[in-house]
């Protein structure tokens, strides 16, 4: 394949190296691999890497029961395999040499590389300076072009579906426990059709949702009680990720209707505040100043959002004085909320995708908390 999108990654990525003056870089299974060659195996122990030089083709070093697997994926970079028994700090030295880089002066690793493949390349280039391969990735993937967008779309549909069926439970969810609901939802986004999750779901009744990442536990859902249910599932390797925040039965706490329409309110501003040129950091300052302006500045405790692609958390970084401009394509979270220890929590979240004069919400169910 010499045309396809895997093929234009790559060039594009050499450009990235060229231009920051990197000889390469080196990429174990991940999102930054899944980018650049649709490969889908999961890391392990094994030196699995591939060493993408500036200049010339990329040279794939593969664990030999993975061979196989790599082959039938869309782009196949130049493949050199070692099996168990092998020393493999001697298949990485000779796949350098493969590569063109022993001479290599300044390489770049993956972010989420593992230390010991990180200190692999660092005793097979003994020369060269180590630094991390973000700048190479995050400007290309932070646009997504339409096959992603149609995956992103896909994914948003499912947690849409799935947030509609739990909210649909009612009455019925009362006595449910958190951990019992968020393996319910589980189920529910596999069966409507996802790949699989890219973390586990919140459940979060009453006090829980006074922690933002709270955990779910054993306690059971009670009337009254706002439940924040933050999940997404996965298509074709891109996530989806929202919120609500609902009531299944009963009447909540004195003041939970404004701490709820405040962060609405918010969430909605900072869509608002979405389109090409504005910053990210406008975008946070939109959703929390209204969350300020209601006196509950202290209890919005994380940034407004973060981009999501083949990653769950990825640029751009919506938070607090951050000076990335918008650009069309770009996708992330608009996720305000207020958190009230040891009473309850409330959070709204939508990813958005940044179109030419605004954005387009891939999350269109409901945000009130009734059911
Ligand atoms: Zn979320
Ligand atoms: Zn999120």
């Amino acid at each position: 394949m010499t045309d396809g999108p895997y093929d234009r990654r790559t060039r594009a990525a050499q450009d990235r190296l060229a231009t920051l003056d990197a000889d390469a870089a080196v990429v174990p299974p991940g999102s930054n691999l899944r980018y650049l060659t649709g490969i889908t195996a999961a890391g392990g122990e094994r030196h699995f890497l591939l060493f993408l030089p500036a200049d010339g083709p990329a040279v794939l070093l593969v664990p030999d029961l993975y061979e196989t697997q790599v082959r039938a994926a869309p782009w196949v970079p130049d493949l050199r395999t070692w099996s168990d028994g092998e020393d493999p700090q001697a298949a990485v030295e000779r796949t350098v040499e493969t590569a063109g880089l022993a001479g290599a002066d300044h390489v770049l690793v993956d972010d989420a590389m593992q230390a010991r493949f990180t200190l692999a390349v660092r005793d097979a280039l003994p020369g060269a300076t180590l630094a991390l391969a973000g700048p190479v990735f995050e400007p290309l993937r932070v646009r997504k072009d339409e096959a992603e967008l149609a995956a992103l779309r896909h994914a948003g549909e499912i947690a849409d579906r799935v947030v509609d069926e739990v909210r649909a439970l009612g009455p019925a969810a009362v006595g449910t426990t958190e951990r019992e609901l968020a393996a319910d939802i589980e189920r529910r986004l596999r069966e409507a059709g996802g790949e699989g999750i890219p973390f586990g779901p919140l459940v979060a009744a009453g006090p829980g949702g006074g922690e933002p990442h709270h955990r779910p536990g054993d306690r059971e859902i009670r009337a009254g009680d706002p439940v924040v249910l933050d999940f997404g599932t996965t298509v074709d390797g891109y996530v989806s990720d929202q919120t609500r925040t609902v009531v299944f039965d009963g009447s909540p706490a004195a003041g939970f209707e404004t701490v709820h329409e405040t962060v609405r309110a918010a969430q909605a501003a900072g869509v608002d505040a979405v389109e090409p040129g504005v910053t990210a950091g406008a975008v946070d300052a939109a959703a929390r100043d209204v969350i300020e302006a209601a006196g509950h500045g202290d209890e919005f405790v994380h940034r407004t959002g973060h981009g999501v692609g083949l990653d769950v958390h990825e640029a751009p970084n919506v938070a607090a004085g951050d000076a990335t401009e918008l650009e069309p394509g770009m996708v992330f979270s608009v996720e305000p909320g207020i958190y009230l220890p040891d009473e309850y929590g409330v959070r709204i979240e939508d990813l958005v995708v940044v179109t030419d004069d605004g954005c387009e919400r891939l999350n269109r169910t409901d945000r009130g908390y009734g059911v």
